[in-house]
């Protein structure tokens, strides 16, 4: 049987904010009043994984442990069928500027190239599936866990299309749509992205 998070605090392992408002709000329904690590001053630990649940497991126990709390941790990305599953655990690392001077950025532009680059170079063939993911992790001070999975299945388009939404929406149109998730309203996205489908698995195991 699951551990359960109760109502209560609840520490979220990340120094985003955005991230944290938007779990907190998904969260209220249930009781739970979220606390950020980076508000708490709690160490970020460097994701060294190389899977989803790894990453989200390093982050969600280091977390607990520094505070004595239990906590949440999050970790994203894009699988490409053709190119082996890549840049999955490397998403976010795929659009580093590493060669510019100056305030260091993330350009989603040249990550969306890079990963159209590859799969074109597979020729005409090649097949354009890929998935969203999210790994949702939940740790216990004293080494409980519970992970929780979910995807977004979907193909990649070219060129980028879509205004809405961040990292790589622009070129990801999910499953039964004909919009990249760039075009879809934020509301629409919401329902069928890959953080909700793993939020309906945490719910249903937490508070079903
Ligand atoms: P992390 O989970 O914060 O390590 O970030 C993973 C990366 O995956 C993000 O920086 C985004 O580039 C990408 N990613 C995760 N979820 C989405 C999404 O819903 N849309 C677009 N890109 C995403």
């Amino acid at each position: 049987m699951t551990r359960l998070i109760g109502s209560g605090s609840l520490v979220i392992a990340t120094h985003n904010a955005g991230k944290l408002k938007e779990i907190q709000a998904l969260l209220d329904p249930y009781g739970v009043q979220c606390l950020s690590a980076g508000s708490l001053g709690l160490p970020e630990p460097a994701e060294t994984g190389t899977t989803f649940a790894e990453n989200a497991l390093i982050k969600a126990r280091a977390s607990a442990e520094a505070s004595g709390m239990a906590a949440l941790a999050d970790d994203s990305g894009l699988s490409v069928d053709a190119l082996g599953g890549r840049p999955g655990v490397y998403t976010a690392d795929w659009a580093e500027r590493q060669w510019f001077e100056g305030e260091p950025g993330r350009d989603w532009f040249m990550a969306m190239g890079k990963v159209e680059g590859m799969v074109q170079a597979l020729g005409t063939n090649a097949s354009r599936a890929c998935a969203f993911h999210c790994v949702l992790a939940l740790a216990w001070p004293d080494g409980e866990y519970a992970v929780y999975e979910g995807t977004a299945p979907g193909t990649l388009s070219w060129p980028p299309r879509g205004e809405m939404g961040f990292g790589y929406d622009p070129v990801f149109v999910p499953e039964g749509y004909d919009q990249t998730f760039a075009e879809l309203d934020p509301a629409d996205k919401h329902a069928i992205s890959h953080r909700a489908d793993a939020f309906k698995k945490l719910v249903a195991d937490q508070f079903g």
